[in-house]
């Protein structure tokens, strides 16, 4: 069966009449809309410009000439995005991958060199084609420590707490968006890797806060992540495996209004429950995952034996009754993730973790323009980035409908997904 051909025939129905081309001003008529935290029936969405202007009852009078798209039977949402990832080398085609897949924006969590400067380069220009992108620059983790293991050219690192203030001006002089922390032995991973002292972990947070940025951390245990909280970090970038949690855990990061980006597909993966053979066999999405990535959806994390993923969920339920902030995000292209794939099955752990589909798309929108203080998108609402994803059905209900992509804009003009990677 080739997939590849029938997914085509399948895309040009959905896409219908009167939606290819670049249109930076267009009405969508007769939709529902996910505004960013709620569901309003039968809207028309008027764009302007590449910004939202107006949302009005279905019906309404539109300008002379404007184009049209069909929204009935359809849902329009903010486009996605994902708070967790690491963008490769090969920086635009991953960021051409990931909008075509509906996300519009993604938060890079480690780069150094020229794959920095090269999404700085995208940012500036503000491309249509490709997924917004903010970066962390080189994180902060101990000499030898995660992901020193990994190879590639060496980085600065952080002998001690003396050393914070200096690391991080240096990012920010970089351009680094926000500070990333690495506090992890790799203990979750039958590793034991140096790790920073606690005296660094605290002190890098106040230095990200003295420079005017967020701090997020990378913690895999349920003590390694508190002590990052105790720290006073703006938001944790994973959750972590375990068989329960205390419920301490989800009223201490309740207390102290950090985010949550639980990377729910990393921690199945571990749990031997990876989402990437459904990712793999999902003839909605791996048509536009490039070809070089797509032996990545099928390789797997190393799952072991007696790592659990029900006090990640029981965590996921607890963290979102607290009203914590709850951030989609994926760690793609980790084993058996993909740039713009893996967070539509993001969303469906997180139903599954006890969020409504409603919740799980709050914290693939607004929730994370929130957290990274990006105010001019996440929600549906006049004066908002035209930052858009037209879906076939209706993923409040069924989250597993947010596949079903018709058309993504991004500042009003349509991405062409027609063009295969
Ligand atoms: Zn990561």
């Amino acid at each position: 069966m080739n997939m590849r051909v029938m997914t085509l025939g399948l895309a040009l129905f959905l896409g219908g009449p009167g939606i290819g081309g670049a249109q930076a001003s267009f009405v969508v008529r007769n939709v529902r809309v996910f505004d960013g935290q709620r569901v309003l029936e039968g809207r028309d969405v008027l764009v302007t410009n590449g910004t939202v202007a107006r949302i009005d009852a279905a019906g309404s009078a539109v300008p002379d000439g404007i184009a049209i798209v069909n929204g009935t039977g359809r849902t329009l949402l903010p486009g996605l995005m994902d708070a967790h990832v690491h963008v490769s080398d090969s920086t635009v085609p991953d960021l051409h991958q990931a909008i075509t897949l509906g996300v519009t924006t993604m938060f890079d969590m480690f780069s150094a060199g020229s794959r920095f400067d090269a999404m700085k380069a995208i940012e500036r220009v503000d491309r249509s084609d490709v997924a917004s992108v903010r970066s962390a620059g080189i994180g902060a983790s101990a000499p030898g420590g995660h992901p020193s293991q990994m190879g590639g050219p060496p980085f600065p690192m952080v002998t001690d707490s003396s050393q914070s203030q200096d690391f991080v001006n240096a990012r920010v002089t970089e351009g680094s968006d926000y500070v990333k922390i690495i506090y992890d032995d790799l203990a979750s991973m039958g590793r034991s890797l140096p790790r920073l002292d606690r005296g660094a972990l605290f002190g890098l947070v106040a230095a990200a806060h003295a420079a005017g940025k967020l701090a997020v951390v990378h913690a895999m245990s349920e003590a390694q992540a508190s002590t990052a909280i105790d720290a006073g970090a703006d938001g944790l970038v994973h959750l972590f495996n375990a068989a329960t949690v205390s419920p301490e855990f989800a009223r201490l990061v309740a207390s102290h209004r950090a985010f949550v980006v639980p990377t729910l597909t990393v921690h199945h993966a571990s749990c031997g429950e990876s989402t990437g053979p459904a990712v793999a066999a999902d003839t909605l999405l791996m048509p536009w995952v490039r070809p070089a990535m797509r032996s990545q959806v099928l390789r797997s994390f190393g799952a072991r034996p007696g790592i659990s993923c029900e006090g990640t969920r029981e965590a996921v339920r607890q963290l979102a009754r607290e009203g914590v902030p709850i951030l989609a995000g994926t760690d793609a292209p980790s084993p058996g993730h993909a740039y713009g794939a893996s967070l539509h099955y993001e969303l469906q752990l997180l139903v599954r973790s006890g969020l409504t589909p409603v919740q799980a798309l709050t914290a693939a929108t607004l929730a994370p323009a929130r957290a990274f203080r990006l105010n001019d998108r996440g929600a549906i609402a006049p004066g908002a980035r035209a930052d858009l994803l037209l879906v076939d059905g209706d993923p409040t209900v069924t989250i597993a409908d947010t596949r079903r992509i018709v058309t993504v804009w991004k500042r009003g003009v349509v991405v062409d997904r027609a063009r295969y990677p």
